[in-house]
């Protein structure tokens, strides 16, 4: 099935022969915990769903084939799948990460792992060049997440990952913004992909999952030995509702990009509105490197507004009706945040301020409603 395109993908790349008992089209729900062996360590390839469980192989067979991988692993969040991925290292090694990322991953790296002795550099990375000043033998991962959270910043991964090839560094990209309908940093050179299944992969708001897609089988091994070990896994339940999204991934990411641009336009010729950061636009800095390395530009949008205060960013996020004022990204419905109080208050000030993260920046998830009504919405509630 190599000849596969994308949109065929998301809807039957991985999934044959998922019921051999009745043949049906989408996987069961194997909610069961263990296997009936008929002799110890003789079973059908499956024993306990800590270990394995098929409704979730369905999932990360699907996750693989979207993200031109070998290999997929479900975590029970998006977090727990990045820490798998720190726990291929060993204390005293280094990892360069980009300066602005998802604030949880910015807790998680700093406050739990520097525990263990591992050591991160958060840098800009929209030059990848510059990555090389902080390379040293100690460093064995660089962390990308691009766009980058919540300021629409677009690394070159195929650029940096040449360097960690160069420097024999493992390379991971946080693919969750973007989606493998958007980019496949698998193809430009990464290591691993991760995802925030939680977001644009489930789709829908109502599950909370983590993934990654490899294409090396040593470093499968490895991962699987982590997830099996340590025990964050997805359950079967979500695993099912996860590939039911993905099934309209295509679909959606389309309608997120072409409300995202509609949106991202009517801000920047908004009065109140300072600045819009969305790749799109020509004159964004990585607009180049966005043009070629994404399909489109996806549903994420941010702004300010003149004046710049916190007080006026509640006003505005409270008098919003149609988009929902919320944590979290990627759902159907239009979403709203105020990263300076939500999503990024563990980052210290002085970090935020370093990446621009302002008091009035507002973080748009575009859903796939009528472009026209979240433009209504956003215009009465920029009113003074
Ligand atoms: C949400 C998110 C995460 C964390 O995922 P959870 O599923 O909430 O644990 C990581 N990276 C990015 C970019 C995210 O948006």
């Amino acid at each position: 099935m190599k000849f596969m395109q994308f949109n065929t993908k998301v809807i039957h790349g991985g999934q044959e022969n998922i019921d051999p008992g009745y043949g049906s089209v989408m996987p069961p729900i194997y909610q069961t915990t263990t296997f009936t062996q008929t002799s110890p360590g003789k079973h059908k390839g499956y024993a306990y769903s800590r270990t394995a469980n098929p409704t979730r192989t369905a999932l990360e067979n699907s996750l693989a084939s979207i993200e031109n991988g070998r290999f997929g692993l479900t975590f029970s969040s998006g977090l727990a799948a990045i820490d798998a991925i720190l726990k291929l290292l060993k204390t005293g090694d280094e990892v360069i990460s980009t300066n602005n990322l998802y604030g949880g991953s910015y807790r998680l790296f700093t406050k739990i792992f520097e525990n263990y002795g591992l050591k991160f550099k958060f840098i800009n990375m929209e030059k990848a060049s510059e990555i090389e000043a902080y390379i040293t033998p100690k460093t064995k991962l660089i962390w990308v997440e691009t766009p980058t959270n919540p300021m629409m910043n677009i690394i070159d991964i195929k650029e940096v990952s040449n360097i960690a090839k160069r420097n024999q560094i493992k390379l991971a990209v946080d693919n969750t913004f973007a989606t493998a309908y958007l980019q496949r940093p698998l193809d430009l050179g990464a290591d691993i992909v991760m995802h925030s299944a939680t977001k644009y992969l489930g789709g829908h708001s109502d599950v909370v999952m983590g993934s990654i897609v490899i294409n090396n089988q040593e470093l499968a091994e490895r991962l699987y030995f982590i997830q099996n070990a340590s025990g964050a896994i997805a359950g079967p339940m979500d695993c099912f509702l996860v590939l039911r999204g993905i099934k309209t991934l295509h679909l959606r990411m389309q309608r997120h990009s072409e409300n995202g641009k509609a949106v991202a336009h009517f801000l920047k010729t908004h009065p109140q509105v300072e600045k819009v950061y969305w790749p799109g636009f020509e004159e964004h800095p990585n607009h180049k490197v966005a043009k070629t390395q994404m399909k489109d530009f996806g549903g994420m949008v941010s702004f300010t507004t003149k004046g710049n205060s916190v007080k006026q960013a509640l006003a505005f996020v409270e008098k919003l009706k149609i988009f929902t004022l919320a944590e979290s990204l990627g759902g159907v419905e239009s979403l709203a945040g105020h990263p300076v109080s939500m999503t990024h208050a563990s980052v210290p000030k002085e970090e935020r301020d370093k990446i621009g993260i302002e008091d009035s920046l507002i973080r748009l998830s575009i859903g796939i409603e009528d472009k026209e009504d979240l433009i209504k919405d956003l215009e009465q509630a920029l009113r003074e």
